[in-house]
């Protein structure tokens, strides 16, 4: 029988124990590990049972062992020690506390999903869990960030493996009384709402759910409210469950109810309004429609509205891969525009924000895409990795006409993780008691402080770890597919704490190819059946509901794992979630990822691994493109020459498998007298020694407040100075240059100063003789652009210098022109080219390419 409805009574606890409340309700213990300890302490078998979730723990307490604990002076002493170590740690001043000049009071980051703990299932992959390891950082190093997202009543599904290998989904439902989180009210104790306007004069109603994670507050809206209909309740029923109108409505409530809830969330908190907002990926981005509503009822015009509102924003693209950017029909866009949801806005200049420029259709007109909105409504934008910076710069370069994808202003920073979530307790211990300090990512691994030996007995445990978990789960969920029949005998020998381990887990889209390692299966099994080095495999990932295709690649790896002679050596584990991630990345000693590339934006998981000290074996794609260094793994070559996509997969697999047989298997068996694989080790103490630094998301956390944050800030304060004049004066000036550009022209280019034969050292002068078509000088910036010249006249290792103003005529006739020089030093041999172009200047632009305007000679 199923329960229709269900809530959480909470325990009383004794007087002396309400420290436990306390550290409880903020999700700071999702990475505090001598809170973690405190509450398994309380009762062991439980913790594990509740999924580690201190909520769900102390609601299946029996009261006599609170009344035990109650009366443990020592018990009552440690719980108040970390509470007033909690409290410490919400206020005292932190690094961002430490930065000079003027900074924003308070920066809003939007994102559809944030996976902060495995008690609070509302991710999917590797954003969600970017987002929560975003927000830690952030709470770490004092940024007075605010989340804004939506809670899912059922979050993302529970994942089960049917006999025949087969995907079934549950949606277990959450009880919000049971999860640290708390509905946020008006001073008259009654619930605060967003509603928004929507069709038929109905409306969508959220109440607000407040949780703390750490410093920073996380608002997550929730429609499941009596003011709505059984449908709209439904609206944040799961993440990313329905298409077209159901997400449509989604992404309504986050960016437009998102921002309302913010503006009343710091008014009541008594908190500076946002003055940068950060959206992740095109989901959130209605946001910025709601701030040029606002905005339009205080007199500006929507063109006005539109460059303060750029000015604030910044915009960071996830993926790659069109099916993670969202598209709507434009009608659905339309119907839900033409009404009272935003004030002001005129939906025609809605639908014109998320139109797909010509070169970048994909063959549907009329979509409306918000990836493309998102970088619209932002000044400033990132990919999240060096190598998809680049591509993003392909990929969005129709944006910005006339400009080369190197101009095109979109930067990258790239992803990192939060150590104190991701780092095993067992390997911040070693660096306490040998390297002096358990934050791993500033201990120096490469002294001799800590030997081969320990490093190697810590892997061994973390192994040993990763073993004991995978046959716990594996025993449950036999257990729960076969009801009353006991565990098959070989579970007992279900993987080998001393084999070298493999491991591959991730959300299944084609992309990510999940099953490279089937390409061919008699070689596989060579390599897990090997009699002196074998490997074995550990194997997780979830398909979307709705992906047949990757619920098919599940079946075959799960049938292939059922082999009787390879089934101790590779295993699917059922239902990849936070929990079983945090054993499985420090478990594996090899971390396997085969992305067909350059589609992996980043990659997060292969991060967390190395932070443990296991190596990496990885297509060079996102982050080991541009970390891998020879010493910290493996590199599988990408055949990007391949003739389809069948040879590739072919050409891959048999690297991969190459790798494995001839460099990694040999490398970990090769031991010393004393048992210890000395290469091995060596690239371990590399990895943590190198890596643990740089995939901190406290490198990544910091670049997004000095690269985006505090620069974006500035510009928003200065375009909001004196009632927003700045915006009106920016917006009237690019509608001038606008109207006159196609007026402006280099007629002609002169240059001088070097022989006949030029010679490295000598001095080219440029001259440029310009039509100003009706601008001023002071209105655009003429530049030399100079570079290798390659086959095709391209131009290469590009610079540019401007062109000083020389002389003008009468600047108010079109046809007025004027000159412009400069001289560069040919400081190398070999081809050389140059051209000049002229592009807009102004200084409130972010970058020259901004109105995707340019002259060219
Ligand atoms: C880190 C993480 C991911 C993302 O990993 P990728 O390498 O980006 O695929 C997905 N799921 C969980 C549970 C994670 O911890």
């Amino acid at each position: 029988m199923k329960a229709i409805r269900r809530f959480t009574v909470r325990t009383v606890l004794p007087d002396n124990l309400s420290a436990l409340d306390e550290l409880a309700s903020n999700l700071r213990w999702s990475w505090h590990q001598p809170t973690l300890e405190l509450f398994r302490d309380i009762a062991p078998e439980t913790w594990d049972e509740q999924g580690k979730d201190p909520i769900g723990l102390l609601g299946e307490i029996a009261a006599s062992r609170l009344a035990e604990l109650s009366a443990d002076e020592a018990f009552v002493g440690r719980a108040n020690a970390l509470r007033d170590e909690l409290r410490d740690y919400l206020s005292a001043p932190r690094w961002f506390q430490s930065l000079e000049g003027e900074v924003p009071g308070t920066i809003a980051y939007f994102s559809p999903e944030f996976g902060i703990a495995a008690a609070l299932p509302q991710y999917s992959g590797g954003l969600g869990i970017l987002a929560g390891d975003h927000l830690k950082t952030a709470s770490d190093l004092g940024v007075p960030i605010v989340g804004v997202g939506l809670f899912y009543r059922a979050g993302y599904f529970r994942q089960s493996i049917s006999r025949d290998g087969w995907q079934e989904e549950s949606y277990p439902v959450l009880d919000p009384d049971g999860l640290p989180m708390r509905v946020l009210r008006y001073p008259d104790g009654s619930a605060a709402h967003v509603v928004l306007a929507l069709p038929e004069g109905r409306a969508l109603h959220a109440r607000i759910w407040q949780l703390a994670v750490g410093r920073v507050t996380l608002l997550l809206l929730d429609t499941d409210v009596q003011e709505n209909g059984e449908e709209l309740r439904g609206v944040t029923d799961r993440l990313y469950g329905g298409g077209g109108e159901h997400r449509l409505l989604q992404e309504l409530l986050l960016g437009i109810g998102g921002a309302r809830a913010v503006k009343t969330y710091t008014s009541l908190a008594g908190i500076p309004a946002p003055q940068v907002f950060h959206t992740n990926e095109g989901h959130a981005g209605f946001l910025g429609l709601e701030r040029v509503s606002d905005l339009i009822g205080n007199g500006l015009t929507f063109d006005e509205a539109l460059q303060a509102v750029r000015a604030g924003t910044v915009f960071t693209t996830h993926t790659p891969v069109p099916a993670g950017i969202d598209r709507f029909e434009a009608s659905l866009v339309r119907r839900y525009f033409s009404t009272e949801l935003l004030p002001g806005v005129d939906v025609d200049d809605v639908l014109a924000l998320g139109a797909e420029p010509d070169g970048m259709n994909a063959g549907a007109p009329d979509a409306f895409n918000m990836a493309v909105m998102g970088l619209r409504l932002a000044q400033r934008a990132n990919g999240v990795s060096k190598l998809h910076g680049d591509v993003s710069r392909h990929m969005f370069g129709a944006l910005w006409p006339g400009f080369d994808a190197d101009d095109v202003p979109i930067g990258s920073i790239t992803n990192g993780v939060h150590a104190p979530t991701w780092v095993d307790p067992t390997v911040s211990a070693v660096a306490a008691s040998r390297l002096g300090t358990s934050d791993t990512t500033v201990a120096d691994w490469a002294s001799a402080a800590v030997s081969d030996a320990e490093l190697w007995a810590m892997r061994g445990r973390l192994r040993s770890q990763l073993v004991a978990d995978a046959r716990r789960r594996t025993s449950a969920a036999w257990a729960e597919e076969n009801p009353g029949v006991g565990d098959p005998s070989w579970f007992g020998s279900l993987l080998d704490p001393q084999i070298l381990t493999i491991g591959f887990a991730r959300r299944v889209p084609t992309y990510k190819r999940l099953t490279l390692m089937l390409h061919d299966p008699q070689r596989l099994r060579a390599l897990l059946t090997h009699p002196e080095r074998p490997v074995q495999i550990v194997i997780a990932g979830k398909s979307h509901p709705a992906d047949d295709e990757g619920k098919r690649l599940i079946q075959r790896l799960v049938e292939f794992s059922q082999e009787v002679d390879v089934r101790e050596r590779i295993h699917f584990l059922p239902n990849y979630d936070i929990g079983m991630a945090q054993l499985l990345y420090p478990g594996t000693d090899v971390w396997l990822n085969n992305p067909l590339r350059p589609l992996e934006a980043c990659g997060t998981s292969g991060m967390k691994a190395a932070l443990n000290g296991s190596l990496n074996l990885s297509i060079l794609d996102g982050w080991w493109n541009e970390y891998y260094d020879e010493e910290d793994g493996w590199a599988i070559p990408s055949a990007d020459s391949a003739g389809d996509g069948a040879e590739r997969d072919a050409l891959e697999a048999a690297s991969m498998y190459d790798l494995i047989e001839h460099q990694i298997a040999p490398t970990f068996y090769d031991r010393g007298a004393d048992g210890v694989p000395t290469r091995w080790v060596a690239h371990i103490r590399h990895t943590l020694a190198t890596l643990s630094p740089e995939l901190s998301a406290t490198r990544m956390v910091r670049e997004y407040v000095e690269q985006l944050y505090l620069p974006a800030a500035a510009a928003e304060r200065a375009i909001s100075a004196k009632s927003y004049q700045p915006a009106r004066e920016l917006a009237a000036w690019k509608a001038r240059v606008v109207a006159a550009w196609p007026g402006v022209h280099v007629t002609h280019v002169e240059s001088g100063g070097v022989d006949a034969v030029p010679q490295v050292g000598e001095q080219l002068q440029v001259r440029a003789f310009v039509q100003l078509g009706g601008l001023s000088p002071d209105d655009l910036a003429v530049e030399l652009v100079y570079g290798r010249a390659r086959d095709g006249d391209e131009l290469a290792e590009v610079r540019t210098i401007e062109l000083e103003l020389d002389s003008v005529d009468a600047v108010s006739s079109p046809a007025a022109l004027a000159t412009y020089a400069g001289t560069v030093a040919l400081d190398r041999s070999g081809s050389f080219g140059y051209t000049v172009r002229v592009v807009p200047r102004h200084a409130l632009l972010a970058s020259p390419a901004e109105l995707g305007l340019t002259a060219v000679a």
